[in-house]
């Protein structure tokens, strides 16, 4: 950055979250600068384990529900337009889970998790 360069926007923190927002920003024609105080994309966007799994999350249906779905629909193409701009495959897998109930109660939990889920489609 060179003295007296101005900025559309300022995001603070380098994780995933203000990296894609810078991203979509810069898109967009603004000219933006991204603050990290210590190494980009080295706290939680590191440690995360990378599922992306809001049946497994999700505790019944709703808009938070709803958006989480629809935002995992969008992140294949995500994954592909950050591989074809960086070179760097982010390594996006569509692989499914698998669920282990470790008892009766558990089991029951999920069957019924599992019918409003079907009801939410
Ligand atoms: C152990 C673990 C496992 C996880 N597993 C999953 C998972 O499987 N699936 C899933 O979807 N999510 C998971 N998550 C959540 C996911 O990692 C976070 O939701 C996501 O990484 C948040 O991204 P972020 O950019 O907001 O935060 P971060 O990656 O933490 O980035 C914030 C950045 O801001 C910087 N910063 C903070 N304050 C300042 C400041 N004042 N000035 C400049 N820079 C600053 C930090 O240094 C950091 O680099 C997991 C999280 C953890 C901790």
């Amino acid at each position: 950055m060179k003295s007296g360069e101005r900025f559309d926007c300022i995001v603070i923190g380098a994780g995933v979250m203000g990296s894609a927002i810078a991203l979509r920003l810069a898109q967009a024609g603004q000219r933006v600068l991204v603050l990290e105080k210590a190494v980009p994309g080295a706290e939680a966007s590191s440690a995360a384990g990378g599922i992306l799994a809001p049946q497994v999350e999700g505790e019944h249906d709703g808009p938070l529900f709803r958006l989480a779905l629809a935002s995992r629909e969008r992140y294949p193409a995500f994954a592909d337009e950050i591989r074809d701009i960086s070179g760097h495959d982010p390594g996006y897998r569509r692989s499914g889970l698998v669920r282990a109930a470790l008892s009766e109660e558990e089991l029951a939990a999920w069957l019924a998790e599992r019918e409003w889920q079907r009801g939410a489609g």
